[in-house]
This record gives C-alpha cells, structure tokens and sequence, in this order.
C-alpha cells in the first residue's frame, strides 16, 4: 500500500536507467519513450551536456534567494530575452506558477494604469493550464473545478476556434485572452493560423493582452522555438516550463518590457523559482536547442511523424479516426478506448504514450527523436490496432 495521496492512477513500473530515447525498468526491459515524462525530457534521457552542467553546479551554491542576483539566472534571462519577443523573465519551478505570473502580470497591468476592474480574461474550453486555484478556474474544466469551493473569479470561456464567440465576450473589464497555440491534455488540438491571427487583431482592437501557454508546444517542439510562430503573431506574454529544463523543474513567464514594468519589487516572488541549479539546467538546455540545426531537426521528424501517422490512418481506417497535432506535439482521435491501447503499447510492445481528451493517443517523443524511432512506435501502434482487430471495440477493456 503505497504513502503516498492517490491522485493518481499509478503503474507499477518504475525506471532505473534512461539513454536518449530509451528507457529501462527495474528488470532492464527496455522501452521507446514517446511521452518524455509529458513533453519534459525534450532531451531524452542522460543526455551528456545536461547532466554535466548539473554536476558542475551542485559543486557550487545550490541556492540562495531571489534577493540575491543569481548570476545563471540573469544569464538564462538575457538569452530567452535575445531569442525570443520578450524584455523580461520571472523564473517559476512549474507550469501553473508561470500561469499563475501571467495572469497577474496582465491584471497588474491593468491595475498599475488606473483601471482596476479591468482583470476579466478569455479563456478555451478543453484547455489545461495547472492545478492551481487560478489556472483551474483558468481553465474552466469542471471535471478539476469540482469539490474544491468557489473559483477564483475573472474567467470566461469560448469554443476554440470560434472568434465570434470570443468576441463577444469582451466587455469593459476585459484584460487578455489566454489561449495553448496547441492544446495538449486536451486532445492535441492546433488553433488555426488564422484563429491564433485574430486573436491578436481583437487585442489589438480592445487594448486587451495576449497571453499564450507554451508549457507543453512551446521550446522547439512543433518545429519552431514557439508554436505562434507558425502565425507570425507577437504575443505580450508567454508562459513555459516542460522542456526548458529538461527534467529539471524550471518554468518562466516571459513578457514585453511595457507589459512586465508594473511587476515592481512586493507584486510577486518565488522562493525556489530560477535557482542556481535550475538556471545551470535551463542554460545547458537552450545550449542544445538553440544550437544550429537542432529546431530543423525538430521539424523535419515532426513532418515525418505526420507522414507515418497518414500512412497508419490508411492502414487502419477503423481505429484512427482523425490525426491531431503540430511537430511533435501529435495526437491520433482513435476508435478503441485510449487507455487500453496505452496499456497495451507499454506492457505488450514497449512504448511508451500518453493519452489526451477526446480520445486521443498523444505521441510526445524527445525532439531528439530519429526516423528509425517514428518507424518503429509507428510499428508497434500498428500491432497493437492488429490485436485489436476491427470492430472489436467493445471488447477492449476499459481501466
Ligand atoms: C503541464 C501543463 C501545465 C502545468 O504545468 P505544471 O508544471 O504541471 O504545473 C500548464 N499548461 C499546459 C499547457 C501544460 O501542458
């Protein structure tokens, strides 16, 4: 009986050892990992420059304060600033905090001009930002919103993809409109280019702010360093965490300099956020991704990804209804019930997946990924979807 609270549906399978894409359990079974620990180990496992720059900074000061200047950190911020739209950083340990930073870095600054109940934000149905009060009531889903009292206040939620709908929503106390350029947890759904583009035009228009959560697409793993690059869109703040450590906990919230300026010295703070350790991790992280080639490489696989998973579509018509996803970030809407082909890939074939809203099985491999490992999970999808065989669904277990 484990000690441990039971929020989770646990396996019993632990790992001991991780090589790049590969990952061993405690009998040295070996498993292609196609989930990266939910789009964290955007390195894979071991990886050499990693694990060298966090042994190099734990023969030094492990931690101090944020009252103190953390030399890694200020350098982890100067490169996120000159590699990307924003001026400034808040370092967080995970990916609700940096959503926690963004909504109040938009409602402050609204607030620090005089406009006070200007703190209303638009936000997705089937998104996901954290399982904090606020990005619970961020989020809307009423399946994590249930038993725990009233939500926190200033959220209003419409259908992705219908700008009408967001439209009217906006009232007089409306701040920004929050939205996951791909939604993960909720079925790795890409907006369209033109949805992400309106979004921008009716801030724009309203003087609202956009704010956008790349904690599971952003960092390289759609093919560019953020996803809303696909639709030439500047966003006023961004929140990220996942693979900007690499397994490390590290988040941030980045914004433009006009909008993070209010975010004076008592507005926020984070004890652990940006600490010496997770800065050395998050350096050596972007040593790799920003490194020449390394996001074509991303882009390349995400499109051969995309390829396979057609392929499969046509092999199995029965059981792949609809392909989802952008890069990396990849999601196949299948007939059979989707935690029993999780199951099945990782107890029968060893791969490792992950499940999403709608019933979708979620592929997020380390951007390291080959070709010859899209073959192979390809493969073992496929074998799984020939035991099944068709019109068989019923049959399938559900957990
Ligand atoms: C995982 C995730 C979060 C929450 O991150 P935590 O580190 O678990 O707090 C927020 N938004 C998105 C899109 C995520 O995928």
């Amino acid at each position: 009986m484990s000690a441990l609270y039971g929020t989770y549906a646990r396996s019993g399978l632990a790992f001991e050892r991780g090589e790049g894409m590969r990952l061993y359990d405690q009998h040295g079974r070996e498993y292609l990992d196609f989930h990266s620990g939910v789009a964290v180990n955007a390195l894979g496992h071991g990886d050499p420059h990693l694990v060298g720059a966090l042994k190099a900074a734990a023969d030094k000061v492990w931690h101090t304060a944020n009252t103190f200047t953390i030399p890694e950190q200020e350098r982890l911020a100067r490169r996120l600033v000159d590699a990307t739209f924003a001026d400034a950083v808040f370092f967080t340990n995970s990916g609700a905090e940096a959503l926690e930073c963004a909504i109040k870095t938009a409602r402050h600054h609204f607030f620090a001009k005089g406009q006070p109940d200007r703190y209303e934000i638009i936000a997705f149905t089937g998104s996901f930002h954290g399982r904090t009060l606020g990005t619970i009531a961020a989020a809307g889903n009423p399946d994590y919103l249930e038993g725990f009292g009233p939500p926190v206040p200033g959220f209003k939620h419409a259908h992705p993809g219908d700008l009408e709908a967001v439209k009217a929503l906006i009232t007089p106390q409306t701040c920004a409109i929050l939205i996951e350029p791909v939604q993960g947890e909720g079925g790795a759904t890409a907006m369209s280019n033109e949805f992400l583009q309106g979004l921008r035009a009716l801030c724009d228009a309203h003087g609202m702010l956009l704010i956008l959560d790349e904690v599971q697409c952003g960092f390289g793993r759609t093919g560019r360093f953020f996803a809303f690059e696909w639709a030439g869109i500047t966003p006023d703040i961004v929140a990220v965490a996942k693979a900007i450590g690499g397994g490390f906990p590290l988040g941030a919230c980045l914004a433009r300099g006009e909008v993070a300026a209010s975010m004076v010295p008592g507005t926020h703070g984070s004890t652990y956020g940006g600490n010496p350790l997770a800065s050395a991790v998050g350096n050596a992280v972007l040593d790799r991704i920003l490194a020449p080639g390394f996001i074509e490489h991303v882009e390349a696989m995400g499109q051969r990804l995309a390829w396979h998973l057609q392929q499969l579509a046509q092999k199995y018509p029965e059981q792949v209804l609809e392909l989802r996803g952008k890069g990396l970030l990849a999601g196949i809407r299948i007939a059979p019930p989707v935690r029993d082909v999780v199951t099945r890939l990782r107890d029968d074939h060893g791969l490792l997946a992950m499940s999403a809203g709608d019933n979708v099985l979620r592929l997020l491999p380390p951007l390291i990924v080959t070709e010859a490992d899209i073959e192979e999970a390809i493969g073992r999808i496929g074998a799984v979807f020939e035991a099944i065989g068709t019109g068989s669904t019923a049959a399938a277990t559900a957990e």
